[in-house]
């Protein structure tokens, strides 16, 4: 899941930008309440004095909160840590919902505009920041009639009740914007037929780990070597022209299997293309890598595959192995190595596994 990783860095990234236009959104959606409950109250005659004080002292605070952390913190393109985002997203809304409107729609409207903003959310935080929300809204109303404001049992049972839904809607809708997006940010990643990752992203991901090696001390260089081995299926035309290409797609799909099999979760393997599989085996010297891709040809040349006619065959691969113990230019140059190595073990026979 390295990839998805890289994601959520990128996005948490951003996560001190996205606070700074979500606070600015609740904060104009607030403006439009207060003045439309003050209008409210003013119309039906319900106005005391110190009233307005009352509907313009929290959005002056909150407004200039805003305006401040986007100032401090947006312009500058600082990054913050996450829990510091999470907690003064939550200050700020305690400070939203001090307004007095009676309206539980009014408080709808903030977390509609928090439902906007799903992406920069990680799933646990989804669900304890909804719980939070319920809980914060119930406070406001309980604490709303006990300052003498008192409202019918009927339209408390209302508020409660409408709170719950509004929550159990934001953290669904939540939930569900955040699994179409790590599947959109999947999808371009994937190989579709093997559910492996891609020529693209593997060579990103290669590229990710030659640079996180060549920023590490030389005593940590020695801890986070790594390898690559390719794998190519001996013969696959032929299979393909004997027993035509679904059954090739089923062989592959085997091959795919073992690949998704031995992938720990340090390493990552990918689809390179055609018939043709790569791991990258993270924190491992060239000895392991190869008894790794050895019990991997090994077990692939004992699978049986049947065919149309119930006839059982067995297929092979060779494989190249380079370990990254120095620097390369370019992740392709370090990539041909492997693949030069593929190639001494398709011209010496087969079947085997050759290193760099
Ligand atoms: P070698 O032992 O030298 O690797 O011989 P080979 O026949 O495997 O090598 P070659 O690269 O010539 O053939 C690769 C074949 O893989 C050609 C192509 O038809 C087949 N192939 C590539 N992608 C797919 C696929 O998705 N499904 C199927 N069924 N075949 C595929
Ligand atoms: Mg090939
Ligand atoms: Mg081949």
């Amino acid at each position: 899941m390295r990839a998805l990783d890289n994601y959520n860095k990128e996005r948490d990234r951003k996560l001190g930008n996205m606070l700074g236009a979500c606070m600015k959104n609740m904060w104009i959606c607030y403006c439009i309440m207060n003045i439309f409950c003050f209008l409210m109250v003013c119309i039906y005659g319900q106005y005391q004095k110190g009233l307005f004080g009352l509907y313009v002292v929290p959005l002056a605070v909150t407004g200039l909160l805003c305006f401040l952390y986007i100032k401090l913190v947006v312009k500058r393109e600082y990054i913050i840590k996450k829990w510091v985002a999470y907690l003064l997203l939550n200050i700020y809304l305690i400070l939203l919902l001090t307004h007095p409107s009676k309206l539980i729609l009014l408080d709808g409207l903030v977390f509609g505009v928090m439902a906007m903003y799903p992406v920069w959310t990680d799933r646990k935080w989804v669900r304890w920041q909804t719980v939070l929300l319920v809980v914060m809204v119930l406070v406001r109303h309980a604490v709303l009639h006990y300052l003498s404001m008192p409202l019918p049992v009927y339209w408390q049972l209302t508020n409660v009740v409408g709170v719950l839904a509004i929550g159990y809607m934001l953290y669904e809708n939540i939930e569900y914007v955040h699994r179409q997006t790590m599947l959109l940010g999947d999808a371009t990643r994937m190989d579709a037929a093997t559910g492996l990752y891609n020529h693209e992203c593997f060579y990103e991901e290669l590229e990710n780990r030659m640079k996180e090696y060549e920023q590490c001390s030389s005593k940590e260089k020695e801890e986070n070597t790594f390898c690559l081995f390719i794998a190519d299926i001996d013969n696959f035309k032929k299979v393909n022209d004997t027993y035509g290409h679904a059954f090739g797609d089923e062989v592959l799909l085997g091959l795919a299997g073992l690949f998704k099999k031995y992938c720990g979760n340090k390493d990552f393997s990918a689809r390179y293309g055609g018939e043709e599989f790569v791991m990258i085996v993270g924190e491992c010297h060239k000895k392991d890598a190869l008894t790794r891709a050895n019990t991997i040809r090994k077990e692939f040349s004992n699978m049986i595959f049947t065919d149309a006619t119930g006839a059982a065959h067995q297929f092979t691969i060779s494989m190249g192995v380079a370990e990254y113990d120095k620097p390369w230019d370019t992740a392709s140059k370090f990539f041909d190595q492997s693949d030069q190595a593929l190639y001494q073990a398709k011209n010496t026979g087969k079947n085997r596994v050759c290193s760099a």
